[in-house]
């Protein structure tokens, strides 16, 4: 539902929301997108893409060696798009006429995720289409490098974390609403791996740029998150 704001967001602005894993940033930007009539770019749902399609083309095995040859052929010609749902300003990722939303984020494509997005080709693949949603602003995205490296002149930077106990708690609660069966341990030691991926990989790793607001949302409901940031907007 479009719940419009009293407060306004200044026209052509970019609003980046980096951080850790399973922080809620897509729930939350979702929300602000909505509230504040912006268009809500997933840019971690690219990175998820072009997983799926490494895997399913047998691209990445099973000790995370990735055929960059082949994988530097498929970019040249994957199409990955964004679809309306028609629902609160949401979107879904299609590969071609393909909808993928919902294979994206099983455990299979989380576990190879942040070894695909460490390396350089696929990361200048995502900012080119990342680059067009730039153009006109009136944006929100979430992801780990917006702040730092995609829009380091946005005009509004927020690095969002949480415990990783809290963070596997919420995936973990959301692939069972979804009627997947996982195994809690997993789920988190897949969120402490990909922290560890993300925070020390050589290409745009996952930081707090030094301009951005820390948004620690370990005991915060969504509703709390988002009257912070409407204080943050009414200062503006
Ligand atoms: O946000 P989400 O958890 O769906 O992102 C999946 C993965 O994609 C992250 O763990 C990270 O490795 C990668 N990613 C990235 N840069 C972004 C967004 C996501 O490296 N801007």
């Amino acid at each position: 539902m479009f719940v419009p704001c009293m407060t306004m967001i200044k026209e052509g602005t970019i609003i980046a929301v980096d951080g850790h894993s399973s922080t809620g940033k897509s729930t939350f930007a979702k929300l602000i997108a909505s509230r504040y009539g912006l268009i809500y770019v997933d840019t971690g749902a690219l990175y998820r893409g072009v997983t799926l399609y490494a895997i399913e083309n047998s691209l990445i095995d099973s000790n995370n060696i990735i055929d960059e040859t082949s994988l530097k052929d498929a970019l040249e010609k994957l199409e990955l798009s964004f679809r309306p749902t028609g629902v609160d300003g949401a979107t879904e990722l299609f590969i071609g006429e393909r909808n993928i939303e919902r294979i994206i984020r099983g455990l299979k494509v989380s576990s190879k995720v942040s070894f695909i997005a460490s390396l350089p080709m696929v990361r200048s693949y995502v900012d080119t289409i990342l680059a067009k949603y730039g153009r006109s602003g009136g944006v929100i995205m979430d992801g780990r490098d917006i702040g730092t490296v995609v829009f380091p002149n946005a005009e509004i930077k927020i690095f969002m974390t949480a415990s990783a106990e809290v963070r596997a708690k919420r995936r973990y609660k959301e692939m069972i609403s979804r009627g997947e069966n996982p195994n809690f341990e997993s789920v988190l030691a897949n969120v402490k791996e990909r922290d560890y991926l993300d925070e020390n990989r050589d290409t745009a790793p996952l930081k707090r740029a030094p301009d951005a607001l820390l948004l620690d949302n370990s005991t915060m409901t969504i509703e709390d998150q988002l009257k912070w940031f409407e204080q943050l907007i009414a200062k503006q």
